[in-house]
């Protein structure tokens, strides 16, 4: 009898160690209110932000942690980041992109930024191309920013209103 119970106690505490840990990645995605804040401006400009695994966006098969698609405003935030804890950086790095879509209207363009890429985010956007390193180059710097956030609202309050 004892030796019966023993697996289903384990599957028991294996289950409510699933449950757990569910509850507690609920906890730390609501308690992102940084993260809120930002989804909630940018869906205050129109666009779309899904918390979804981002269509392929080549034959790789591999899934980005964000993609913002400028022809339909959508940003998708892969879920993994919550998980990896840089869900705010991602959405920050896709909000660059959302000010990009509104200075040019609906055209990804560069914002007026002041600040340079720091020299550790150059391997990020170096894999790039011409003007796509660019517009990558912005978004990497801004992301890594002390005051990202700060920097991200003022240029979608710049080119989105
Ligand atoms: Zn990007």
């Amino acid at each position: 009898m004892k030796y019966q119970l023993l697996p289903k106690l384990r599957w028991g505490l294996v289950i409510l160690f699933l449950v757990s840990s569910l509850v507690f990645a609920n906890l730390a995605y609501s308690n992102n209110s940084e993260f809120n804040r930002l989804e909630q401006i940018l869906t205050g400009y129109g666009f779309i932000v899904k918390q979804e695994i981002p269509p392929k966006i080549n034959n790789s098969g591999l899934r980005p942690y964000g993609l913002m698609n400028s022809k339909t405003k959508t940003i998708w935030i892969n879920p993994v980041v919550f998980e990896l804890g840089n869900a705010r950086s991602v959405l920050i790095h896709e909000a660059v992109h959302a000010a990009q879509t509104c200075a040019g209207k609906g055209q990804i363009s560069l914002v007026n930024l002041d600040l340079e890429p720091p020299q550790f985010t150059r391997p990020y956007f170096m894999r790039y191309h011409s003007y796509r390193r660019e517009i990558e180059a912005q978004a990497y710097t801004v992301q890594v920013q002390p005051d990202s956030l700060a920097i991200v609202i003022e240029l979608l309050e710049q080119n989105c209103s």
